[in-house]
């Protein structure tokens, strides 16, 4: 009777929009002790609006978020869709920008009328050694905001903060994680503030904040290296490395076409409660088999 079960579990699983790219780690996740989730477009919507703009040196508030802006049209990055929209509805001009380029998991460059713009973390700012108003960046990112910085030929114009919003459904999922006894991490490339303040919203027991895209998959093979069983989830190019490496690979959502790729799962909708169907119809599914 096995192969009809399994056969009926796929028809279930599709209408639930669960897609099962590969069966053995999908019988594995009745198994679980933790899942890890990337913060931006999974724990929160990945819509970022921008609530403060602090201008440095002789700027503006509105050069500021102007210069941001033509950089950003580049970049498909939420922050970088929040800042061009901001732009937009204050009726501002957005420049033209030559030599674009992205600095992975750091920020952007280009040429704005001659000069050298990037928006970058507070990573890149402070490893460069420049000086900011770090009582405002502290103040700004304990409230959650992600801060990014704008530089012009290397020396601060100013910082663009941006709120995104937490799902409801994010909080859901991590309290019948934990009544399954399911650990919930979150790994995340924004700051350790905002991280944490994110983390705190939604319940999640751990947080590894400022990893670099690189280092994703890293930090994933050391929670298996400590002997947890873990699922991924994740939508982004930046997180492929790292469903890969995971006993599960999860992508969410309208994922990019890599970390669909990539992932044993897809889960049709952006919801993290469909985590929970997943875990809960792969123990179905097994139990009655031998
Ligand atoms: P996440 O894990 O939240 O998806 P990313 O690895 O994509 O984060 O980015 C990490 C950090 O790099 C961001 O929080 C931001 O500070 C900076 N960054 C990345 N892309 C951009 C961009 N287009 N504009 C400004 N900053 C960016
Ligand atoms: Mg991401």
């Amino acid at each position: 009777a096995a192969p009809l079960v399994v056969a009926v579990s796929t028809s279930i699983s599709a209408k639930k929009g669960l897609l099962i790219r590969n069966r053995a780690d999908f019988e594995g996740a009745r198994n679980l002790d933790a899942v890890v989730f990337d913060k931006t477009g999974t724990l929160t919507l990945g819509e970022f609006g921008v609530t403060d703009v602090v201008s440095a040196g002789d700027y503006d508030e509105e050069e500021v978020l102007q210069l941001a802006a033509a950089i950003e049209q580049n970049s498909e990055h939420p922050i970088a869709t929040g800042i061009v929209n901001s732009a937009k509805a204050k009726g501002l001009s957005i420049g033209k920008v030559s030599g674009f380029e992205s600095i992975t998991g750091k920020g952007i460059q280009g040429m704005v009328d001659g000069r050298k713009v990037n928006v970058v973390s507070p990573g890149y700012v402070n490893s460069n050694g420049l000086d900011y108003n770090s009582e405002q960046f502290n103040r700004l990112s304990e409230e959650g905001k992600t801060v990014v910085f704008v530089l012009v030929e290397e020396q601060l114009a100013g910082m663009v903060a941006l709120a995104d919003i937490v799902r409801d459904t994010a909080k859901e999922a991590v309290a019948a994680l934990k009544e399954k006894g399911i650990h919930s991490i979150m790994l995340t490339g924004d700051n350790q503030k905002v991280a944490d303040w994110v983390a705190k919203q939604v319940g999640i027991d751990e947080v590894y904040a400022e990893v670099l895209p690189n280092d994703k998959a890293q930090q994933i093979q050391r929670i298996k290296d400590s002997g947890r069983r873990v699922a991924m989830t994740g939508d982004g190019v930046n997180d492929a490395p790292a469903l890969a490496t995971a006993d599960l690979g999860i992508a969410i959502g309208a994922g990019t076409d890599v970390a669909m790729e990539t992932a044993d799962v897809i889960l049709v909708r952006s919801n993290p409660n469909d985590v929970v169907a997943l875990i809960d119809l792969s123990k179905k599914t097994y139990r009655k088999l031998v």
